[in-house]
């Protein structure tokens, strides 16, 4: 069967642009804050919302509870699906319509709960993180309307910027309603508002508390001070030794490799100093391009340190003490196996023979996306002509926890990671926006792809 093709489906689009941005209005104005409470009131009555649009758009969709590890109730998931040919491939289009906290408005330039529209973008909490992903789905259902050809199923997800406490729970009770062969991962974003991505990885990230001792209990720095050096210089040096003279983590068993899906452009070294706001005479560490060092290779932070507060402090030698590192792994490395590598390092090189203890704790793993599944190519392919440029591949640092987790729970289905973000959007932050011509080539390109998986049936 044809395809319905660019030009109808662009035309489509922005008929209905005036719709998408409306929902995307109303779903500010609901101020759907989790940190607030995922079972309160406001957060079901954002669910409603949520579901009411997508069955405007013909998903049989409802609200559902989904109770926590514990047994009690947790976050209000949107669920549904539209059925329309038992062989064609089933897409899970995945979003959440829970959003960040406003702790200071004043940091806002307008209202944080209510959409403005301002030189092409609009402004307020949750217009990109993850409303934007919800008008992607409700866009590309809308376009697409009687002329889809893949079953679509939706999880519209209640409280993923808590952690998604709930997920694999409601998941596990669930199964059937998310088995799919692809999942639509709209929480992301593209290189820019005029350059699409996909985002091809997401590292992992395993904790270790290290406790390092030296001495059966303090002693005064006069006396003894010279043979024996406290233990927060033994855990400087442990620390330390963890790093090769570039500064890049040297520690044998840790994976780290190169971004997946290849390097189409490498990220801007003056920009990214200055959204980190480094020092001016800071050296970057490590050698290889940014892009490796941020989503592909390991790294290593000190988040805490057991320490005498300078104030306060006196002459003594500290006998013991503990730091916590967190690791982040290689997309495709075990947590596990990158915590003990790096457990056997510290502990073989404990300076000067102090006693050096490892206890793992918190760990997720991390994801790659498969690079030569055909749906890639197809996906690249409707980047391509709704946004009329090449796409440039980018990956995260950090970790979205489910979507491992959806990998492991669905091995078979194909896992692509989109998003209606870019660098402006400013997602967590004051003065949250989204790029509505941006949004519009989302949608085209969502609906430009189910609408070839769909035709490659026929
Ligand atoms: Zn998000």
């Amino acid at each position: 069967m044809a395809e319905l093709g660019l030009e109808t489906i662009r035309t489509r689009v922005q008929d209905d642009r005036s719709r998408i941005v409306d929902l995307l209005r109303d779903k500010i104005a609901l101020a759907s804050v989790s940190a607030k409470g995922i079972t309160g009131d406001h957060m079901r009555r954002s669910a409603d919302y949520v579901a009411g649009q997508l069955r405007q758009v013909g998903v049989d969709a409802r609200v559902v509870q989904a109770a926590n590890p514990d047994g009690t109730l947790g976050a209000f998931e949107v669920i549904g699906s539209r059925q329309v040919d038992a062989n064609a491939p089933t897409v899970l289009l995945y979003a959440h319509h829970d959003v960040q906290p406003v702790p200071d408005p004043s940091q806002w330039s307008t209202d944080p709960f209510t959409g403005v529209e301002k030189d092409g973008r609009l402004y307020g909490r949750g217009s990109a993180d993850d409303g934007g992903g919800i008008a992607i789905h409700s866009g590309a259902l809308h376009a697409l309307g009687k002329d889809l050809r893949v079953n679509v199923k939706v999880f519209i997800e209640g409280e993923e910027e808590m952690g998604s406490r709930s997920f694999i729970p409601f998941l596990q009770a669930h199964r059937d309603d998310f088995a799919s062969d692809l999942i639509i991962v709209a929480d992301s974003g593209n290189w820019s508002a005029d350059t699409p991505s996909l985002t091809t990885s997401l590292r992992g990230n395993a904790d270790l508390d290290v406790t390092v001792t030296v001495l059966e209990h303090p002693v005064h720095s006069g006396q003894f001070g010279g043979p024996i050096l406290d233990a927060n210089t033994l855990a400087a040096m442990l620390i330390a030794s963890m790093y090769d003279d570039q500064g890049q983590l040297a520690v044998p068993g840790l994976e780290g490799g190169q971004p997946i899906g290849g390097l189409q452009r490498d990220l801007d070294q003056a920009q990214l100093r200055a959204d980190a706001g480094v020092v001016d005479s800071y050296r970057l560490a490590g050698t290889d391009s940014l892009a490796s060092r941020l989503w592909t290779k390991p790294a290593a932070a000190v988040i805490g340190f057991d320490a005498h507060p300078v104030e306060g402090s006196f002459n003594v030698l500290a006998d013991k003490t503990r730091f916590r590192i967190s690791l982040r792994t290689a997309p495709t490395q075990r947590p596990e196996q990158a915590a003990q590598a790096l457990a056997d390092f510290l502990i073989a090189h404990a300076p000067q023979g102090a006693r050096v203890e490892v206890t793992p704790g918190d760990m997720g793993m991390g994801w790659a996306m498969d690079a030569d599944s055909p749906v890639v190519r197809q996906a690249e392919e409707a980047m391509r002509q709704a946004f009329g440029r090449d796409p440039v591949n980018k990956g995260e640092g950090g970790s979205i926890p489910f979507i491992p987790e959806l990998k492991r729970l669905f091995p078979e289905a194909q896992v692509l990671v989109t998003g209606p973000e870019d660098p402006q959007s400013n997602a967590h932050s004051p003065n949250e926006s989204i790029s509505l011509q941006g949004l519009v080539d989302n949608i085209i390109t969502e609906a430009l792809l189910l609408d070839s998986l769909g035709a490659g049936q026929n």
